[in-house]
Order: structure tokens, then C-alpha cells, then sequence
């Protein structure tokens, strides 16, 4: 089973589905070539992808373009369906950082051919989590930066405030589709600057005030 670690605490909470935003930032959607959508695209990461900050990632050898994505992670600490603002605001009980690390080559062949882009953002080792803050203990602003280098070089910057969907309207949008239940989490999204790690990489993700996430590559 795969945990969620709350800083400061020996508490540990089992994560349920891994459900995730796409383009949910106007310049990362543009740098794919996408159109800047209405509402995000989701899709779900399978648990067994999950591995804790400070862990490897494997880079799987069917894909030859895998790439980093930094991102805010919310924790859901209640069962919640078409929640109102309020109840997606209570809905979230942690925050942290995350890596949706994906294989973009993968993914584009997907899209071409209409496939899920399960394999692409599903293989182990894709989702790499920081230990968690609760929402008690830190309140977000919104004001904060994500960063994320690459062997100490800045590639991905941007204010949390960029967010096409900030976490209450995602929790708001996705509760109107399913049921977010307790334990479950929630990517929502990377900024611009996504690009290609190779074996030896090192990466290093900062949400300033909240947590930071480190992973290296390593071959299969
Ligand atoms: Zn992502």
C-alpha cells in the first residue's frame, strides 16, 4: 500500500485514486501546441505509480522522451460530490509537490491514434510525492512560486496563481463528474517549461513554504 506523509507527524494516510489535471496553465497548454481549454483535461496515475521523495525514478527503456512535470498536490481529507465552494474548500485537508513524470513520445502517439494516455503517465516510479502539509498548519495564498531544476538549472517557475482551475474550482469540477473520496489526490497541473530527463539526472521541485520534492533517473 502507498502512503502519504504528513510533515512533522508519524501520520501516514493511504492514498486511494491518483486523479490528475492537464493544461491547467495557459503556457505550458500553448507549449505543447494545445489549445488554452475551458476546463482541464483528467486523468487518473495508478497508485502502484507512486514512490516517495528521495526515491529513484525508473526510466522505462520503451520510451526514449521522458519528461518532467511540477506540480501542486491536493490531499482529500472527506468524501465529496458536486461540492459548492465551501465544501470543496473543506474538502482538502493537505497540500504538497509532485512529480507526473511522463513519457511525452508515448503520450503524442496516444493522442494521435485516440488512445488513453495510461502507459505514458502510468508506468512505475511516474508519480513522485513530497511529505504533505496540512492545511491547518500553512495556508495558501496562491502567491507562491513552483519551481523545478534540473542538476541545479531552473526549468519550470511560475506562481501558483496562473492555475486555470486553483484547487477549490478543480475540487469544485472534478466532484461534479465523481465522487473525491477520503485519501484520494489530486495533480493539478504544470506550468511551462516541461522538457526531457535522461539516467543521471537529478531533479529537485520547490513549492516555497510548503515542501520540496527530489527524485533522481536511473536506467532500467
Ligand atoms: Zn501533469
Amino acid at each position: 500500500m502507498r502512503y502519504i506523509k504528513i510533515k512533522g507527524t508519524e501520520e501516514k494516510i493511504p492514498i486511494g485514486n491518483i486523479v490528475c489535471a492537464g493544461r491547467n496553465y495557459a503556457d505550458h497548454a500553448k507549449e505543447l501546441g494545445n489549445e488554452v481549454p475551458d476546463r482541464p483535461a483528467l486523468f487518473i496515475k495508478p497508485v502502484s505509480s507512486v514512490i516517495q521523495s528521495g526515491e529513484k525514478v525508473v526510466h522505462p527503456n520503451y520510451s526514449t522522451n521522458l519528461h518532467h512535470e511540477v506540480e501542486l498536490v491536493l490531499l482529500i481529507g472527506k468524501n465529496v460530490r458536486h461540492a459548492n465552494d465551501a465544501q470543496a474548500e473543506e474538502a482538502i485537508k493537505a497540500y504538497g509537490i509532485g512529480l507526473d513524470m511522463t513519457l511525452r513520445d508515448l503520450q503524442s502517439q496516444a493522442r494521435k491514434e485516440g488512445n488513453p494516455w495510461f502507459i505514458s503517465k502510468g508506468f512505475d516510479t511516474s508519480a513522485v510525492l513530497s511529505e504533505f502539509v496540512l492545511k491547518g498548519n500553512y495556508k495558501l495564498t496562491l502567491d507562491e512560486t513552483i519551481t523545478l531544476s534540473v542538476n541545479g538549472v531552473l526549468r519550470q517557475n511560475e506562481k501558483l496563481n496562473k492555475l486555470l482551475f486553483g484547487p477549490v474550482k478543480l475540487v469544485k469540477y472534478i466532484s461534479s463528474l465523481i465522487t473525491l473520496e477520503e485519501g484520494d489526490i489530486v495533480f493539478t497541473g504544470t506550468p511551462a517549461g516541461v522538457g526531457k530527463v535522461i539516467p543521471g539526472d537529478k531533479i529537485k521541485g520547490e513549492i516555497s513554504g510548503i515542501a520540496s520534492v527530489e527524485t533522481e533517473i536511473i536506467s532500467e
